[in-house]
Formats: C-alpha cells, structure tokens, sequence
C-alpha cells in the first residue's frame, strides 16, 4: 500500500470527462455523497494492461447506482474507455482501477432528486492486499461485531459506500484484537463473507460456500467457482452456520483486491492451506493473466 496520502499520489484522475491532476481531483465538503452515502463505487484490476471482467464490472457499477436511485451519465461503453484511457494515462500495466459515481451538491438534504451525477476514476500500483507472506501462510480472522443486513433494510447488492460503514467499524475491532480480518454472519447469523471479500471452505475434497444472498456475489467468487468445477472439485452454494467451521479443514477468501487468499484462522477455528487451495490461486493467476 502507498505510504503517501492517497491525496498526494502523482498522475492524473478522470473526472466526469477530463483528465485532472492527481492533487485536483477535489469534492466540495457540501456533497451529498458524503453526508448521505450516496455513492457507489468499483474495484477493478488490470494486468499486463489488461483490465479483467471489466465489462462486468462496469455493469455492476451501472446497476449499483440503479439500486440508489441514480443513474450514471455514460454508457458502458464510455465507462469501459475511460477506464483503459485512465490505465494507460497513468503509465501502469499491473494496478487497481477505483470508479466511483456520487451524487454531487445541487441539494442538500435528505431529498437529492436534482443533484448533478458524478463520476471519477482513479488508478493506481497496488501488488497485493494482504501482506504476500502473510498471505501464504493464510489470514486470522475475528469475528466482526456486525452482522451482513437483511436486503429489506439496506440495497444489499449494490457496491454502494453506505454498506462498507460495517465493514470499516468490524476490520477495525479485528485488527485492535490482532488479527487481519473479520468473517461477517448475516442478519440471520449464518456464514457470510469477509469485509471486502467473499469466503470459501473445503471439505472432504469439496468446496462449500455460502448463498450470495444478502451480500455481493463477488466476480472473483464467480471466476473461481467456474475454475473450481473446470477441475472437477464439486462446488456447494448453501446456508452455512458458524459451528459447522469445526468441521471444515480449508478457508479461503475472493476479491478482486485479495484475489485467492488463504485463511488459517477463524475465532477458534483452525484450517490448513491445502492441495485445492494451492491450485485455485494458481488457476485463477492463470486466468487473470492476458495471453
Ligand atoms: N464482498 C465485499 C463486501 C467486497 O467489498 C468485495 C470486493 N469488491 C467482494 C465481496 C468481492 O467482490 P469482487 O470479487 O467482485 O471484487
């Protein structure tokens, strides 16, 4: 991660159609955005310049803004260009891309209906999430103090800002308690996923996953599912509780930010980074891999 204030990186940012310096790319303080969360965002990869399911990812961005009510003023097309153009732009092959679209500062309240949409892209070098060797030997996770919310109370399948106040307040407790991450139970305590990352586990040759059904269903989670049945490893989408990890001998996590990441721990839980794992992390570099 940089050592410098994301603030103060060099290059250039695409903002609503033109290139700005790095430094320049300011919001006013009265955005709606930030006081009411109305901003949805992406997590997007590139390597060897080539940026991966970078059409989904548009989609999803497109759709998360359609579940806050607002629409995107660019086609995806036009997304997907600025985008590369903002890769190349910042001279890199291997980076992290960061769309982001909000509602600007028209109105100032809780009712937003004629606020200009914004929208930004940043990029920049990001190698790994996770710290590589920790990452080899697998993560400890806690147990986060908030639980996913019920799709009744919240847009739950947007990448929307608002969901990631959870997510920040449970990584934060987890790293005071020392560990690196926190696993999520939903709303009806069952297995969720990590703060910014779906969870997988390995049973008897077999991996089983929980239901995307109150939380993103990752485009890493998809990829690797696809890998995963590619090889013929059986792949379970079920409700999965938190007792029945005594019984389950493998963890990882999927993001595009974490990509495969071994997980050793969970609370009283142990696992081991097994054959599976090993061969899922090296598919899915293969599979992220322009030919
Ligand atoms: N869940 C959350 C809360 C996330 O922030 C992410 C990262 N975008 C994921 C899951 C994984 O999604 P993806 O594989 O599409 O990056």
């Amino acid at each position: 991660m940089a050592s410098k204030s994301f603030d103060q990186l060099d290059g250039e940012i695409w903002y609503n159609g033109e290139f700005v310096d790095w430094r320049d790319a300011k919001v006013h303080v009265l955005t709606h955005g930030l006081h009411y969360a109305s901003s949805v965002f992406e997590g997007e990869r590139a390597y060897g310049g080539e940026i991966f399911k970078l059409r989904q990812h548009t989609d999803r961005l497109i759709k998360s803004a359609e579940y806050l009510g607002f629409e995107i003023p660019y086609t995806a097309d036009e997304i997907d260009e600025a985008c590369i153009a903002t890769l190349k732009r910042q001279g890199l092959t291997d980076a992290y891309i960061r769309p982001i679209a909000w509602r600007g500062s028209e109105m100032m309240g809780i009712s937003a209906q004629s606020n200009k949409i914004n929208l930004a892209i940043a990029v920049w070098a990001w190698p790994s999430y996770f710290d590589p060797e920790e990452r080899l030997k697998g993560l400890r996770l806690g147990m986060a103090e908030y639980c996913r919310p019920d799709p009744r109370t919240i847009p739950s399948f947007a990448k929307a800002a608002g969901l990631y106040m959870i997510c920040t307040l449970s990584k934060h407790k987890a790293e005071s308690e020392g560990y690196t991450d926190a696993l999520m139970l939903d709303w009806r305590g069952r297995v969720a996923e990590a703060t910014g990352a779906n969870v997988f586990f390995i049973k008897d040759g077999e991996i089983i996953t929980p239901d995307p059904d109150c939380f993103l269903n990752g485009i890493t989670r998809q990829t690797i599912i696809d890998l995963a049945k590619k090889r013929g490893i059986k792949v379970t989408e079920r409700a999965i509780l938190p007792e029945e990890m005594e019984g389950f001998e493998g963890c990882f996590l999927t993001g595009t930010a974490a990509e495969v990441t071994p997980v050793s721990e969970i609370g009283p839980y142990k696992f081991v980074v097994g054959d599976i794992i090993k061969t899922l992390m090296e598919d899915y570099t293969k599979e992220v891999t322009p030919s």
